[in-house]
């Protein structure tokens, strides 16, 4: 369960690890799981298979564990239900997806949307919306909004827009904060229309990747849902607030930067290499809560989800590892960035 502060509030920041299933195609190499988890205890040891003789695995604990036989509605109700829950009230919140390309980020935040059991984070937060939307009282008004767009190269591509050769800008006005200019929102009125431009997002961001001779691994995909809530007062007014959830699938977290790319390839690899590094400092400066300042304008993911991270906002870090050996060194790295941001 979420663990809760002295004052019954959920924590601000937590950071829970997901290991997905060894494949059949893993289990067929001969490739051996090496990470076990303890879930008295919230900790993952993981084995070096070149380890010399007595050497002890390394062992790392977090807000939750979830193991290979981890269910998706288990995971959407002990990390993203209480998230979403405070959205609905007008907070803000973001959930992301870490770890190695190929350890289950997509699988975590959208799943497969075929079967009930199988949809992820993103789609399980719509029926959770539109549920609690259709049990509320006849007075209260919500208003549900989408957005879904992409940063690759440190450019913006709105996944829904019409065009998706145009880049966005942030821009920042003093009234509403930082934003993208011209980014398409659309007003969504049940989970079947998001469900919908879940998927029209999806296809673009693919379709884009293929255009640029890219994989869609080295992007960020950021699903933003943004809820109106409108009450009566007792002044007979509505008095309305907003609460904004950013579902974010991290750019892939293996070392990128490996001796050889040139060019092109070098400067992308550097730039998602600095954006994850930005968000783990981001993340660690407010969990430390000490730090004066919090470096968010050091990329675009942290500028774009400034209003998000920090202060009232609830934010929650699955870190994705896979279980087999030959991923040890990956594994090891995606934990210590997670332990970081704890
Ligand atoms: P990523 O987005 O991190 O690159 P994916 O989500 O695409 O990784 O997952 C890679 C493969 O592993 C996919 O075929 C996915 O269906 C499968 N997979 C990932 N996590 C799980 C899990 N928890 N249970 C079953 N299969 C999973
Ligand atoms: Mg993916």
């Amino acid at each position: 369960m979420p663990k809760l502060l002295d004052d019954g509030v959920v924590e601000n920041v937590r950071v829970v690890v997901r290991i997905r299933p060894l494949s059949e195609k893993e289990t067929e190499s001969g490739y051996r799981q090496i990470t076990n988890v303890d879930s008295v205890n919230n900790s993952v040891s993981v084995e070096n298979p070149q380890a010399a003789d007595g050497e002890p695995p390394k062992i790392f604990t977090f807000d939750a564990v979830f193991d290979t036989d981890s269910r998706q509605l288990d995971v959407y109700n002990e990390t993203a239900r209480p998230i979403v829950d405070k959205v609905l009230q007008g907070y803000n919140g973001t959930i992301f997806a870490y770890g190695q390309t190929g350890t289950g980020k997509t699988y975590t935040m959208e799943g497969n949307c075929s079967a009930p059991e199988l949809k992820g984070i993103i789609p399980n937060s719509f029926a959770h919306i539109f549920g609690h939307i259709a049990k509320a009282e006849e007075q209260k008004k919500f208003l549900v909004r989408v957005a879904y767009i992409e940063i690759y190269n440190e450019e913006i591509r709105d996944l829904l827009g019409k065009d998706q050769n145009v880049r966005l800008e942030v821009k920042e006005r003093p009234d509403i904060g930082v934003y993208i200019r011209d980014l398409s929102g659309y007003v969504v009125n049940n989970a079947d229309d998001m469900e919908r431009i879940m998927t029209l997002g999806k296809k673009n961001r693919m379709v884009g990747a293929t255009a640029m001779n890219a994989q869609s691994s080295r992007s960020h995909a950021i699903f933003t849902i943004t809820i109106e809530n409108g009450d009566m007062g007792d002044d007979g007014k509505q008095h309305i607030k907003m609460g904004k959830l950013h579902l974010v699938d991290l750019a892939g977290s293996e070392r990128q930067s490996k001796t050889g790319a040139t060019g092109q390839r070098f400067k992308e690899a550097t730039k998602i290499n600095l954006s994850l590094s930005v968000l783990g400092n981001v993340i660690s400066a407010l969990v430390d809560g000490k730090s004066t300042h919090i470096p968010y304008r050091n990329s675009k993911l942290t500028r774009l989800l400034q209003d998000s991270l920090g202060g009232n906002s609830k934010t929650v870090m699955v870190a994705n590892v896979g279980p087999a050996d030959y991923n040890y060194d990956e594994t090891i790295s995606t934990l210590r960035y997670a332990s970081r941001a704890k």
